[in-house]
């Protein structure tokens, strides 16, 4: 595996290696990596010959400096794992390298999206996610950008920046990987005490609930009794929500032919954390 910490080595490797739309793939992320990760390295690996992952804690995304301050940073072990995975090139640049000082931050038009369920919790955090991915794109220029579900309204916001960018890449779904007790791989997960997280996997329950439970009609009161399970157990609930999977409209009955998706987003101590599951 390669280690390149800057825009102009990694055109060079492009260059040398002779990588193009049709054989590369990327996979960004911030570190601290987890086997939800390496799947998403290991599909890239799947469909093309050249795989490149980065890791950037993108401090424009971080509507909480604290939160900023706190995301782990484990880059030795990342490297370690990386390189065990198979990845050919990893981009690990400085803060200057993706937002260097002539940078002027786009305004992305990302419509309603940005201001529901996350946006609306986290001001600015989309437009700061586009930010980056929107720079890491025209420094890698993949084929194929891999993105984890996990993450399920980033994914919608990313493949509309990009259709609105107009940048090549094709965007490469991938399921959530689980701990064997429901919980959704996170590196946020590794502060969570024992005793949460011991708790931690109730919000994987409520969304396995809702989908077991679902009726087509009064879904208030599903969300109400698990909204109730989830604050017994201790946590803040920010949202938890059934919504349209396309327009993340919250939805009081099923639509017949449209997708609907459960969305959680929910504190314990000072850790958020979110899932979602798909409910038909
Ligand atoms: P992050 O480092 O958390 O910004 O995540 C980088 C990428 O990994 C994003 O596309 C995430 O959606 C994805 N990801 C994070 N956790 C998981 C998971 N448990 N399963 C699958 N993909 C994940």
């Amino acid at each position: 595996m390669i280690i390149i910490r800057t825009a102009k080595g990694l055109e060079e490797i492009r260059q040398k290696r002779q990588l193009t739309l049709q054989n590369s793939g990327f996979v960004p992320t911030m570190g601290a990596l987890h086997n939800g990760h390496i799947a998403l390295l290991q599909q890239s690996r799947q469909e093309n010959e050249f795989s490149v992952v980065s890791i950037f804690v993108n401090p424009t995304q971080f509507n909480n400096a604290e939160d900023f301050a706190r995301y782990p940073v484990t880059v030795e072990q990342d490297v370690a794992r990386l390189e065990a995975a198979g990845c050919d090139i990893l981009f690990l640049p400085e803060v200057e390298e993706i937002y260097p000082p002539a940078y002027q931050a786009p305004v992305y038009p990302l419509g309603n999206l940005e201001n529901m369920l996350e946006g609306k919790f986290r001001p600015g955090h989309y437009q700061g996610v586009c930010q980056v991915v929107d720079r890491l794109l025209k420094i890698v220029k993949p084929g194929r950008l891999y993105l984890g579900l996990k993450d399920y309204q980033q994914c919608l916001v990313i493949t509309k920046m990009i259709e609105v960018t107009g940048h090549e890449a094709k965007v490469r779904l991938c399921q959530t990987v689980r701990e064997d007790d429901g919980l959704a791989k996170s590196s946020r997960n590794i502060r969570l005490s024992p005793e949460q997280r011991a708790i931690a996997p109730a919000i994987s329950q409520a969304l396995e609930n809702i989908k077991e439970n679902i009726i087509s009609e009064n879904l208030e009161q599903l969300i109400k009794l698990n909204i109730e399970m989830l604050v017994g157990k201790g946590f803040n609930v920010d949202y938890l929500v059934i919504a349209d999977a396309e327009t993340l409209q919250s939805l009081n009955k099923l639509v017949p032919g449209r997708i609907a998706i459960a969305l959680a987003a929910a504190t314990i101590g000072n850790i958020r954390l979110i899932d979602n599951m798909a409910l038909n």
